[in-house]
């Protein structure tokens, strides 16, 4: 039989005595029973929107409390609760839901509708995907909005929730249903329940939503992404959004103090800096290559081997000063990149030796990384400048 659904006729129950009809070993979670009442106010996951959360005793003893975990309904609309303790059959409990958690769905979820009621008016989109998490809403629109009709949108949203009007949740009977004009995700059958705002929105919906809009407290956009030929938006209402203005206050508030700028100045300043630091990589760039072509001079010419140290250069740069060594010296010319703690990028090149070996003598003694071909060999060794020199007999 089916449960008798609380929620329907009072979204704001958050406490209720029920009869247990079955409580059974959930299949492949240990220690997890699925329990059925009579009559519910915990709403199942259903429509995008995730279960509510709260616990269940016995009605005689509070102390045999089980958490409920999980939440789902079947096609024969019986709620199974999924609970970590068992229940007899015919014993009385006692369910309280985490109401903070429910009213913030009820928020998230009646600031939706009069977000997709507004689209549907002003668009003609259909919401065809809604997903409400414990963390995230999303809407899916099966149309195209530039982020100025987004912004206005919300601008209309945020006019419905301070004129505070009602939201009415009705089953009108299936002659009155001929005359309502309502949005509805897929075909519908049975009893639908009709959620109207008034001048907003009718909409064929099973969740629990707030009386009055004006308790959705803010609607806000927080992105707008392109989504299978439509946009998918993410929204926050209520006491998620404080909390989201909240945390960005706290993030942008410390970005302006480490810039020493006012919040607004923020941004501007972050581009100018992060411009000034791209000149001057650049610029640092081209003083490096300047050094290395200074000591690439300075390299006594008559040497058959070379091998130098160098920090912090660019790897193209050292390629380039290899290539030049090998041109002007016939044994191997090497070039380690980095320092005596963090170790050294290497490349060893030569036109006349195969200096594998000398990679390879690397390996051998310090573990080093790489590889390459008989006229160059490249790769990363963690060892001091001196031991390098030695094993390399250079
Ligand atoms: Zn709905």
């Amino acid at each position: 039989m089916a449960t008798k659904k609380l929620f329907d006729a009072d979204a704001y129950l958050c406490e209720f005595d029920a009869k247990v009809v079955a409580c059974e070993k959930a299949e492949g979670k240990e220690g997890i029973y699925k329990l059925v009442l009579e009559e519910t106010a915990f709403f199942p996951e259903a429509g995008g929107q995730s279960p509510d959360k709260g616990i269940i005793h016995l009605a005689e003893d509070k102390e045999k409390a089980a958490e409920v975990v999980d939440v789902q309904i079947d096609k024969e609309n019986i709620i199974y609760h999924y609970v970590d303790k068992e229940f007899e059959k015919g014993s009385k409990v006692h369910g309280i839901l985490d109401f903070e958690h429910r009213y913030s769905h009820m928020q998230q979820h009646t600031g939706e509708h009069i977000y997709s009621g507004l689209v549907n008016k002003l668009k003609g989109y259909n919401n065809v995907g809604f997903h409400l998490s414990d963390s995230i809403v999303t809407m899916d629109y099966d149309g195209v909005l530039t982020m100025d009709e987004v912004r206005s949108i919300e601008k209309m949203a945020n006019d419905c929730i301070y004129k505070n009007l009602d939201v009415l949740c009705e089953f009108p009977s299936e002659e009155e249903l001929k005359n309502i004009k309502y949005r509805s995700k897929k075909e519908l059958s049975g009893d639908i329940r009709i959620v109207t705002i008034p001048g907003y929105d009718v909409c064929a919906c099973c969740a629990p939503h707030v009386h009055k809009t004006g308790e959705v407290g803010i609607l806000k956009v927080m992105s707008c992404e392109n989504y299978k030929g439509g946009v998918r938006l993410s929204i926050l209402c209520g006491s998620r959004a404080l909390e989201a203005f909240s945390n960005k206050q706290d993030a942008l508030s410390e970005v302006a103090h480490i810039l020493e700028c006012s919040q607004e100045s923020a941004a501007e300043n972050t581009r100018r800096i992060m411009n000034e630091v791209s000149r001057l990589k650049g610029e640092l760039a081209a003083a490096r290559t300047e050094l290395m072509n200074v000591r690439l001079e300075a390299v006594e010419k008559s040497l058959e081997n070379v091998i130098m140290f160098t920090e912090a250069v660019p790897a193209n740069i050292i390629r380039n000063a290899v290539n030049k060594l090998v041109a002007e010296h016939a044994g191997i010319c090497a070039i380690f990149n980095g320092n005596d703690e963090e170790g050294y990028q290497y490349i060893i090149g030569s036109a006349q030796k195969d200096v594998r070996e000398a990679g390879n003598l690397l390996k051998e003694k310090f573990n080093a990384r790489g590889g390459g071909s008989p006229k160059m060999v490249q790769g990363s060794v963690q060892a001091g400048s001196s031991q390098i020199k030695e094993a390399l007999g250079m």
